[in-house]
């Protein structure tokens, strides 16, 4: 820790996220196990550097057209991170400077600093009890200011884009959508990302399609807006030599790249089936040794495929104790996030405790417990073991 004009910074927080498995015996980390054979990607890294294609070469390409077939959209951008590829989405959408994007108070700050790089102003709307932006508090927030609408898709659960589609086309709203949940996530068979304009994903290291850094991509069936997303990663390049538009520096990286296409054709399938099969498995035995008074398991139903990026629960007592007692069980259970948006210290000035009562409930509630592909039945067992044991004696 050091202090600096009387700001504590924790600089080296990340590192401990990484780390903190090696006290637990049920952990959210498994990069280790990940990315245990390595030589393939190494060898395509090797090669790479021969080549000297560093910056949008082969590797990106191949990368894009791979997540075009995948997920069925026409056209695919790689970025720099999930946050510029919201950036980049609503600059495509022409939103900038003056423009107000209505987006939820329960998200990653991420989203929020997507919007605000692109000029506009985020303007929060409540959510739903299943943590999603709640459609008719989207449509109180519209005014003559609004150009876009940014749902987040929490946890891996599409947002009802029905509706906010049909309000998106009532007052006349671009749709970007904060899809960086939701990799394999489909609802009516379409892929997140492809209801509203643009769709955006990140591949951080701890997001379920990951890379060894910060990578994102953007989907979209539109080819103008393709056509300048391409232009804006690039720094508004048309060539070497002309500049069309005033662009960023936000070009996924060859390297990432390579990663990406790896865990794509290597293990995406299975973290995903493995994902959904942990959480179906968690909620059938927790509500059934648990009354629903007390915790809320997240709900699907069938025409959307949830991929539990998160598995949220809501615990409506003792959430705070009951994660204490699981640490100290060795049990690694998290709160997705203790504090939303609206909160934050950048906004209290505008806004109120009181403001988005919703968001402010679920984020004293919420509890996330590990689900990825390596966590077994077995842990699941001793995992649902001790909250019964822990309701039981509270
Ligand atoms: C991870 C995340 C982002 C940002 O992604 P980065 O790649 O870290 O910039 C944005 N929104 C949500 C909901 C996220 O979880």
């Amino acid at each position: 820790m050091f202090t600096k004009n009387n700001v504590n910074f924790d600089k080296y927080f990340l590192i401990k996220q990484y780390n903190n498995n090696k006290l637990l015996d049920i952990s959210h980390n498994y990069l280790q196990l990940q990315f245990k054979n390595i030589d393939i990607i190494l060898d395509e890294i090797r090669n790479l550097v021969i080549r000297g294609d560093f910056t949008l070469g082969e590797k990106v390409h191949e990368f894009e057209d791979k997540i075009c077939k995948r997920v069925g959209s026409k056209f695919c951008v790689g970025v720099g991170s999930g946050t510029d590829a919201i950036t980049l989405g609503l600059k495509a959408c022409g939103v900038g400077f003056g423009d107000e994007v209505i987006t939820t108070p329960y998200t990653f700050f991420g989203t929020i600093g997507g919007i605000y790089n692109c000029g506009a102003e985020p303007v929060f709307a409540d959510v739903g009890t299943d943590f999603n932006i709640d459609p008719e508090e989207i449509e109180k927030k519209v005014t003559t200011k609004t150009k876009a609408i940014v749902p987040v898709h929490w946890a891996g659960l599409i947002c009802e884009m029905d509706k906010i589609k049909n309000i998106a086309i009532k007052y006349n709203l671009k749709i970007v959508e904060d899809a960086c949940h939701c990799i394999d996530a489909r609802k009516d068979g379409f892929h997140a990302g492809l209801f509203g304009d643009v769709g955006c994903f990140s591949l951080h290291p701890l997001k379920n399609l990951n890379v060894w850094g910060d990578g994102g991509f953007i989907i979209t069936n539109n080819e103008e807006i393709y056509e300048k997303l391409l232009l804006l990663r690039n720094h508004g390049q048309k060539n070497r030599n002309e500049i069309e538009i005033i662009g960023h520096n936000s070009r996924l990286d060859s390297i990432q790249a390579i990663v990406a296409i790896y865990v794509m054709d290597n293990l995406l399938d299975n973290i995903t089936k493995r994902r959904i099969e942990n959480s179906k498995y968690l909620t059938t035995k927790l509500t059934n040794c648990i009354d629903s008074e007390i915790i809320s398991c997240p709900v699907s139903d069938g025409s959307n495929k949830h991929v539990y990026h998160l598995y949220c629960l809501r615990i409506k007592k003792k959430r705070d104790e009951l994660l204490n007692f699981l640490l100290n069980n060795k049990i690694d259970a998290k709160v997705h996030y203790p504090i939303p948006m609206h909160l934050q210290k950048p906004f209290i000035k505008k806004y109120k405790l009181g403001d988005f009562p919703i968001a402010e409930m679920l984020c004293k509630e919420e509890l996330s417990l590990p689900v990825h592909e390596f966590i077994t039945e077995e842990h699941l067992d001793t995992i649902v073991e001790k909250i019964r044991v822990f309701f039981s004696l509270h």
